[in-house]
Order: structure tokens, then sequence, then C-alpha cells
């Protein structure tokens, strides 16, 4: 069911609509949690497997609900998808991201890229493309500080739309990223069809991958496919030396999970790059 909500199309089904109490409630306290302030947004580093420096990082979206205490993205996100909410929290989010690295300029960091989940609900906005077009030129960085991260869920309901809006996208110099590739039902006829530069293999594929021989198999495959693609791979939840000695080996080209660093604080997230040897 999370796997499900998650990829934001399932709540448009007006007969799967059996919310428990409590995320009826939820959702009621987070039609104001961003008037509250109650919404942060946490960056994760992205480690290069060739270099061994920062790839970039991940913007993950947190609530502090004062109601409910911390609430766990998989457990909101959906709720912010079937309501609608995701649109008006996604704009904030990709707007916080903009200024924070704007700021992070500023303050002489070096200029990295940070990746943004765009829920299928978001995508299938009309000016999508605009909007974040509009946002980075207003605070005057370039297109290839955002990498937006799509699921495949985003051409289930309107594929020739989604592959216009990708389209825009990348003609505007943004880079696309497949979250979760390899755990929906598309993902071949999707490369062959999206102009995406990206593959995140989804951490269900390396959980496993000191033992498992059928997740060794398909993470090397998906590495090998995205190569003679000419696509860049990187792998989710490394949360061991084996996993990335495994992934490595295998030509894969960044990793992120809690063996490099968990999701940080804006401030937090600074000092981390201020610390990273000097490639
Ligand atoms: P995701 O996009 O697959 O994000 C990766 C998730 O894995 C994050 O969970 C991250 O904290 C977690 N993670 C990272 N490294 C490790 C590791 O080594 N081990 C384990 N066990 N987990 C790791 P998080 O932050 O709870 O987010 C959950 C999901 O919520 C995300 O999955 C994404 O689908 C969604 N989400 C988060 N922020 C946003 C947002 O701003 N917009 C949208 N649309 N969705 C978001
Ligand atoms: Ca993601
Ligand atoms: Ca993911
Ligand atoms: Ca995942």
């Amino acid at each position: 069911v999370k796997q499900e909500g998650r990829n934001g199309f399932r709540f448009f089904d007006p007969g799967m609509q059996e919310h428990s109490a409590r995320a009826l409630a939820l959702s009621a306290s987070l039609r104001h949690a961003l008037a509250r302030q109650e919404l942060t947004v946490v960056y994760q580093p992205q480690q290069d497997l060739h270099g061994g420096g920062l790839y970039g990082a991940e913007a993950l979206l947190r609530w502090h609900s004062a109601q409910w205490g911390p609430v766990s993205p998989a457990e909101f996100i959906p709720l912010a998808e079937s309501s609608g909410l995701i649109v008006p929290i996604g704009d904030w989010v990709l707007r916080t991201v903009v200024q924070q690295l704007a700021q992070w300029d500023a303050e002489g960091l070096p200029p990295l890229r940070v990746a943004v989940n765009l829920s299928a609900v978001q995508f299938a906005q009309p000016h999508l493309a605009q909007t974040v077009q509009r946002l980075l030129h207003e605070s005057g960085l370039g297109p290839r500080r955002i990498e937006l991260e799509l699921t495949e869920a985003v051409a289930l309901r309107d594929p020739e739309a989604a592959r216009r809006t990708m389209e825009a996208l990348s003609q505007a110099g943004m880079r696309l990223a497949i979250d979760d590739f390899g755990t929906g039902y598309s993902s071949m006829s999707y490369l062959k069809r999206f102009a995406v530069d990206l593959l995140k293999i989804d951490r269900s594929f390396v959980r496993e991958l000191h033992s498992n021989p059928d997740d060794q198999a398909i993470a090397t495959a998906i590495i090998q496919m995205a190569r003679s693609l000419g696509l860049h791979t990187l792998a989710e939840g490394v949360e061991t030396e084996a996993q990335r000695e495994f992934l490595r080996a295998r030509g894969c080209d960044a990793i992120q999970g809690y063996l490099y660093a968990r999701p940080l604080s804006a401030s937090a997230f600074a000092d981390f790059v201020r610390t990273q040897p000097k490639l």
C-alpha cells in the first residue's frame, strides 16, 4: 500500500478512498502545515564512486507537526497526493531548494546539484516546466543545479503529456532522474521514450546485495544497461562497505545512503560539504 501511495495515482480511483481515522486527521493538519511553518527540507549527500567526493544531494521533506510530532513522508506524501496538497507543498519544496542553493552560492560553497522529488500529481500540472524555469531564472541559478526525480508513475495517466513535459525540462537543461528504478511496471519502455539522465537503483535491490545473487544480477544488469544507453546510475540505501564496493566494482557512478551520510539539516549539510576533502 505504501508503495502504491507513493506513486501517487492510487487515490484518484474514487472506489479506493479507504482512509483510516488517523489518515483523515493527518490530512486535516497537513492543510495548515505550510502556513504554520511545520515543514522543512533536509539534504542527503550523495557520493561520487569514481573520485570519492560529493556527487550531489537529494532534498527530502520533513513534517514536524505541532499536533502529531514528526510524521514520516512515507505516510504524509500519499495523503498530500490524494488531497492535491502536494501541488502547493511541492512548489514550496522547489522554491526552498532554489533559495537554499542561491544562499549556499553566496556563502562560497561549491556549486553542487540538488535533486528534488516530483510526485506524479505535481508532474501533471500544465505549467510545471515554466514554473521551475522561472524559479531558476529569478535566483540566477543554472538549470544543471536542479535534478528532478520522477517515478515511473508519472507516465501512467497520460504518457504523451508526460513525454512533452520531460522534453521541455530536458531542453531547458535540467537533469531528470528515474527514482526507484526497476520497481515499476514500465521501466524499459520508459527509457526508450523519455529523455532521462540518471537511474536511481531502488533500495530493494541494494539491501541484500552482499548475499542475494538475484539482486546482484539485477543491479549489475541495470548498471550495464544504463552505461550502454549513456545514462548515469546511483544506488539508493547503501548502508555497508560491502554494498559500496560491489557497486563501485560494477561501474555504478554514485551512491546515497547511511554509509556515506544521513539526511542533514541545511546548516549541517553545509558543514558536511566544507569538510569534504578537496579533489
Ligand atoms: P525516496 O525518494 O526513495 O527517498 C529515499 C528515502 O530513503 C528517504 O526516506 C531517505 O531518508 C531514505 N534513506 C536514505 N538512505 C537510506 C539508507 O541507507 N537506509 C534506509 N533504510 N533508508 C535510507 P524519507 O526521507 O523518509 O522519504 C520517503 C519518501 O517520501 C521518498 O522516498 C519520496 O518518495 C517521498 N518524499 C520525500 N520528500 C519528498 C518531496 O519533497 N516530494 C515528494 N513528492 N516526495 C517526497
Ligand atoms: Ca527520491
Ligand atoms: Ca528513491
Ligand atoms: Ca526507494
